[in-house]
């Protein structure tokens, strides 16, 4: 069985996330633009990934991307003997950065390398707002 829906967790944060959780339930995704170089880097880079500079300003992500690399994560067998297999891919956003998400809303047998997604946040009961992906 696949999980095309979206799947995600219960996430507290601490204070390592706590600013890309407000952002992300806010309805933004964070990115930020370099101040030396301009270049945009995601959320979880500490320094630019073309400069090394640590200063910037918080920038949103358009929410566009495209699948560069994907895997299918095969579940054991539940109490039932029933498998689940979930897509767990990585999108280059419009603006750069990368990013591990969940790919929802298709089939494990109809992802292809280069297929255009569009980010949503989904929050599960009692957590924060997680980017997950679909085909856009
Ligand atoms: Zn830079």
């Amino acid at each position: 069985m696949s999980l095309t829906e979206p799947f995600v967790l219960p996430m507290a944060g601490d204070p390592e996330t706590e600013a890309f959780f407000a952002a992300t339930d806010a309805g933004i995704f964070p990115l930020w633009r370099c101040q030396e170089c301009s270049t945009v880097n995601g959320p979880n880079e500490r320094s630019c990934r073309r400069c090394r500079g640590i200063e910037g300003e918080q920038v949103a992500a358009e929410g566009v991307g495209h699948v560069v690399s994907y895997v299918v994560q095969h579940s054991k067998p539940d109490s039932a003997g029933t498998t689940y297999r979930l897509v767990v891919a990585i999108v280059e956003l419009d603006e750069g950065p990368w990013w591990w998400t969940q790919l929802a809303g298709v089939e494990p047998d109809e992802v292809r390398v280069g297929d255009r997604v569009l980010l949503e946040m989904v929050t599960p009961e009692g957590g924060r707002a997680i980017p997950v992906a679909r085909p856009a």
